[in-house]
Formats: structure tokens, sequence, C-alpha cells
């Protein structure tokens, strides 16, 4: 995708600081982080959410969580984290290219959701 902010990070054309690659993910440091360990896992494909994955997709969804758990880890997140999947304009997406948050830190994150 030309014009895909993930796509282009993906490439090498706009930099970030990248954590973690193999053949079917990377990960880099959130730009504006919500916690002390922010990264987001994406998939090197040009996938948009959740809304548009099929079955053929359910290795990179399954890498992307098994990958987290490592990031998680490796970040000092040691006593647990937080997977947050945004997709559409109801789930507050904002990059049309599919990624996972995983924010953590040493902190308890807080709630998951305030209630309406
Ligand atoms: P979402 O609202 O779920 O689509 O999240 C998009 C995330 O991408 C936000 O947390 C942004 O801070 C992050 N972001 C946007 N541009 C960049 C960038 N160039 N490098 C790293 N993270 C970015
Ligand atoms: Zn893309």
């Amino acid at each position: 995708m030309e014009n895909c902010l993930f796509c282009k990070i993906a490439r090498g054309e706009i930099p970030s600081r990248k954590v973690y690659e193999d053949d079917l993910v990377f990960a880099f440091h959130d730009i504006n982080p919500a916690r002390p360990m922010h990264l987001l896992v994406v998939p090197k494909r040009h996938i948009v959410s959740l809304q548009t994955v099929t079955a053929g997709d359910e290795p990179v969804l399954g890498r992307m969580l098994a990958v987290s758990r490592r990031l998680a880890e490796e970040n000092g997140s040691l006593e647990g984290f937080r997977v947050i999947i945004n997709n559409g304009r109801i789930g507050g997406q904002e990059v049309p290219h599919l990624h996972a948050h995983v924010v953590g830190g040493t902190e308890p994150v807080g709630p998951m959701l305030k209630r309406n």
C-alpha cells in the first residue's frame, strides 16, 4: 500500500524505534506512548483491521499475540500487560493498518474502559 503509514514504516521509508521483526510481523515503540511500555505489533502485509481478516490471516493473528507476550517481557512488563486492537470508526482506529498496542510497565495500566 503506497501511502499507508505502517507500510511505509515496514519498508523503512519512515523511521521507527523497531524492537522486533520476523517473517510475518514487526514491532516498534509507539511515537506517543500512553504508558511506560507502549509497543505496536504490526503485520508486515497490509491488513486494514480485524474487520477485514479472513481464515487465511489466522497465522499472522496468532503471531501478533505470541510476539506481544515475548516483547512485553523483554521490555520490562514482567507482571502483566494489556493488548488493545482498535478497529474502524467505532473502535477508534486512527491508522488503517492492523496493529496491536502492547502497553504495560511496572504499575497497573488502569481500568479497561471508562463506563459511559
Ligand atoms: P490507533 O488509534 O489504534 O490507530 O493507534 C495508532 C497509534 O499509532 C497511536 O498510538 C499513535 O501514537 C501511533 N503512531 C502514529 N504515527 C506513528 C509513528 N510514525 N511511529 C510510531 N507510532 C505512531
Ligand atoms: Zn499498510
